[in-house]
């Protein structure tokens, strides 16, 4: 089962134990920018998931065995395959979920390689030195944790699926990817790469399938050693129940709310383009700071700039190196960025841009909309939308800053622009985010932890965050006479 998308050959099947595996049902992979039919993608159930985690724990023992440096040699090999292949990977993703080629030519393939070759050169460097401790000697070693089951959103695939996958592997684990129905191809394609690098077969597996089937049967799955999810609030909440009764630890990265917070002493050509920055991906991103506040003396300047330019933003076919705003993912969520904006226009907010899907390019093309005049706790100054809608409210002062700021569930990240440091250091120190970016936005380094607070999340990855979750972390004490016959100070 194959499909030739934009020139590329993708198997469509799940990939199993080293081997291709065909379901008997099937489902149908469709492109945002024309909603086209593209694949017919192989649809998994309980069988194919209990067959991956089962592939997936008879490879363990030997991939977790294997000295470190073999470990991230071949994880090595898995980043230069996707530098080699990242022409391919780009133009598929980009048919797949519609987001700008150019972004993915730039970012997101480089990104997805070094996702592999970080935690490789960290394994390396990982070492736990025995410690004196009252005359005893202690160690900490991380010890691989077994199967980890992975389970992604559509809106960066590859990115966040590698973002997962890396580390899990570099750690010494063996991994189940369940990719998204939305955007699957990507996935396959990693299959290939890691084959061809040398990942000994039922290392790396990955499950096709709608979340509702295959991604609940591998979230129930009592193989799993750990779930690590990036997608949505009410989709976490079904996979934490079915992980809860096998205590699976879990890993999950949520959704968003986050602001821009513009005082009156900042920099007003860069408040301007971080705000316009905001409808990359037509919004589809987690991180984005959706909400703007702005400091009421400088608001009437800044919103008609932010609309001027963000006017100007070419909307069309992602393949065009021209185009700054492409379609939103699928029909379903078409509807559902609409209702959050036909309903906010309807209790108040009004659109000094776009406010509805864009009439002359139809399909999934909605326009970049900037709304204004939300009353405070309205659903869409709380509830995440996922596309390329703005709000704009004002404030008066710092403390009326932070609350607004702090008024959601969620706590993701949060964006500040200021010229005064003093402030930098105060507001940071009280938002409530995971990431605060401080005159810069999406700034983002590996070895950094990631994560999000509230309803944004569980945990923190990044740098050895990662290896703290994908470890069974072990502390060993040797008495003063017994540490020596104990032997080593390191890892193998
Ligand atoms: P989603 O929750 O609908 O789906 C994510 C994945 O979960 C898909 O693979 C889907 O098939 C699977 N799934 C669905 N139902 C399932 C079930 N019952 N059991 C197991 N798996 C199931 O999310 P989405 O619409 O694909 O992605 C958008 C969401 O992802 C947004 O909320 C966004 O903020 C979030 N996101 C978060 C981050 C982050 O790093 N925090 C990054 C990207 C996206």
């Amino acid at each position: 089962m194959k499909a030739v998308v934009e020139g590329v050959e993708v198997d469509t099947r799940h990939w199993i134990g080293g081997r291709r595996v065909a379901s008997a049902t099937t489902f149908t992979d469709v492109s945002p920018i024309d909603e086209q039919p593209i694949a017919e993608i192989a649809s998994g159930d309980t069988a194919e998931a209990e067959a991956a985690v089962d592939a997936a724990r008879a490879a363990f023992p030997d991939w977790a065995a294997l000295p470190r440096k073999e470990r991230a040699d071949v994880l090595r090999r898995v980043a230069d395959g996707i530098d080699a292949r990242a022409e391919d990977l780009a133009k598929v993703e980009t048919r797949d979920n519609g987001a700008l080629l150019r972004s993915h030519r730039r970012g997101v393939m480089p990104r997805s390689a070094n996702n592999f070759r970080y935690f490789a050169d960290l394994l390396e460097k990982l070492d736990h030195p025995l410690e004196d401790i009252r005359g005893h000697r202690q160690r900490v070693t991380y010890d691989p944790a077994g199967v980890v089951a992975v389970i992604t959103p559509w809106n960066a695939p590859l990115m966040l699926a590698t973002w997962r996958i890396g580390p899990a592997l570099a750690a010494g684990n063996t991994v189940v990817l369940k990719p998204p129905e939305w955007a699957p191809l990507t996935a396959s394609l990693l299959a290939d790469i890691t084959a061809e690098a040398g990942l000994p077969d039922g290392v790396f597996n990955v499950v096709q399938g709608t979340g509702a089937r295959a991604g609940a049967a591998l979230s129930a799955d009592p193989g799993i050693d750990r779930l690590a999810f990036t997608g949505s609030v009410p989709t976490a909440g079904l996979i934490a129940t079915a992980a809860a009764p096998q205590i699976v630890p879990l890993s999950f990265e949520l959704g968003g709310k986050s602001a821009l917070v513009v005082f009156e002493d900042c920099d007003l050509d860069l408040a301007v383009r971080l705000a316009v920055e905001q409808f990359d991906n037509a919004g589809q991103v987690c991180l984005g700071a959706f909400r703007i506040l702005v400091h009421e003396s400088i608001a009437e300047e800044f919103q008609e700039r932010v609309v001027e330019r963000a006017f100007r933003l070419v909307q069309g076919d992602p393949r065009d190196e021209n185009t700054d705003v492409s379609a939103l993912i699928s029909r379903p969520h078409f509807e559902r960025v609409d209702g959050f904006v036909q309903r906010a226009k309807a209790a108040g907010a009004r659109a000094v841009l776009g406010g509805g899907p864009n009439d002359e390019l139809g399909g999934l093309f909605y326009r970049p909309t900037i709304l204004v005049g939300a009353e405070d706790g309205s659903e869409i100054l709380t509830e995440e939308v996922f596309g390329p809608v703005l709000t704009i409210q004002t404030f008066r002062t710092e403390d009326e800053a932070v609350r607004q700021a702090n008024s959601t569930r969620f706590g993701l990240a949060a964006t500040l622009v200021t010229g005064d440091p003093e402030r930098a250091e105060r507001v940071s120190g009280r938002l409530n985010a995971g990431t605060v970016w401080v005159n810069c936005f999406f700034v983002r380094d590996l070895g950094a932890p990631f994560g999000g607070n509230g309803q944004s999340g569980i945990g923190r990855e990044g740098g050895v965050w990662s290896f703290d979750f994908y470890c069974d972390v072990k502390n060993t004490v040797f008495a003063p006479d017994g540490w020596a016959a104990a032997g080593g100070d390191k890892e193998g």
